[in-house]
């Protein structure tokens, strides 16, 4: 990875973007996609797309969500503490003793989740995880007043205040990394697509979009604005190599073994093999999950809108999902970067993913 990419990598996952709160690490991304794009436009909700004009109006649609999880203020005591709701699946469970920052209306403000002392808990009948509302966020202050002062109210979003770090062999730890490192992913393309415009065979947009988090609103959008003739999501998916973990219920995925691709429902077959021939042909190591319901990601947004559009699934292997201490490998990104643009060089203008009966 050269200093510019590495530099974007850590300003765009140190961004906090938590759902519905997106703008500004959209702006981020939007200012580093500009340069290898023919334009950057947006949509009302802060979805925000590259285009770069292929040799065919064929379009390519690369998505992958901008937003991450966190919690936002739900209450605010008289003594000055305050209770937190969820955005997204963030994992309560964890949260005790934790740093967050929170975005109020005078920049941001730290927090701490409390955490009463192991000596003074009431252990009786063993621990439980608490709920969220049992939660509670210390920012200093003594008085309801004093969180007023500091520029928070009910409704101001916060973020663990976790950042990426570098980590043994040639692997990145931390927050926020489903799926940002998706936006990261998708710029890189573009990147390494620009270079090779005037080969290149067909439209590709990547588009970076909101409200994942929550149902996956933000692709929805995107898709029906667009309508892509062929498209692309990528996500992390769930690295299956850590102890504990059921390979019978979960599947198995391993972090540095490359790009996963999901089959079934939403994925459609004739994409996903394309994706397996390109991978064949670049000598990418591919890895395969199933999908016989939902697969929990945008792709399950994007497939059906209007008369539907041929999609599959591409995910980035990670370790401890929705913690401030998920795990990727470089190798697996610096795979899917390639996987990705591959894909788009390989494809034909005519090339007709619909079935045929
Ligand atoms: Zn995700």
């Amino acid at each position: 990875m050269d200093k510019s990419a590495k530099t974007f990598l850590h300003q765009l996952l140190g961004t906090p973007s938590p759902t519905g709160f997106e703008i500004t690490g959209q702006r981020v991304w939007a200012g580093y996609v500009k340069a290898f794009s023919d334009r950057v436009e947006s949509d009302a909700y802060g979805s925000a797309w590259a285009v770069l004009e292929g040799k065919s109006p064929v379009k390519l649609m690369l998505e992958a969500h901008a937003d991450e999880i966190g919690y936002m203020v739900k209450h605010v005591t008289k003594e000055g503490f305050i209770h937190v709701d969820r955005i997204g699946g963030s994992d309560y469970a964890t949260a005790r003793g934790r740093k967050l920052v929170f975005q109020g209306d005078k920049g941001p403000v730290k927090g701490i989740i409390g955490n009463t002392a192991i000596h003074i808990r009431d252990r009786t009948g063993g621990e439980k995880a608490p709920e969220v509302h049992e939660l509670y966020v210390d920012v200093g202050a003594d008085s309801e007043k004093d969180v007023a002062k500091l520029g928070l109210r009910v409704g101001h979003p916060a973020v663990y205040a976790d950042t990426l770090e570098e980590f043994g062999e040639g692997r990145l730890c931390g927050r926020a990394i489903d799926n940002r490192m998706g936006g990261f992913i998708i710029a890189e393309v573009m990147r390494r697509l620009h270079k090779h415009q005037a080969k290149l065979p067909v439209t590709v947009i990547a588009a970076n979009c909101v409200q994942e988090e929550i149902g996956g609103y933000g692709a929805r959008m995107v898709t029906y604005r667009l309508q892509p003739d062929v498209a692309i999501c990528l996500d992390v998916t769930h690295a299956t190599d850590t102890p504990g973990i059921e390979k019978a219920k979960h599947g198995s995925v391993k972090l540095g073994a490359g790009p996963s691709v999901t089959h079934g429902t939403a994925c459609h077959p004739l994409v996903v093999s394309k994706i397996e021939k390109v991978a064949a042909k670049e000598k990418i190591p591919l890895q395969h999950e199933s999908s016989s319901r939902y697969s929990g990601t945008d792709t399950d947004s994007m497939y059906h809108i209007r008369s539907g559009t041929p999609c599959a699934l591409v995910s980035l292997p990670l370790r401890y999902m929705h913690s401030v201490v998920e795990l990727v490998d470089l190798k697996d990104v610096e795979h899917v970067i390639q996987l990705l643009t591959a894909f788009a060089m390989n494809l034909q203008p005519d090339e007709n993913f619909a079935h045929q009966l």
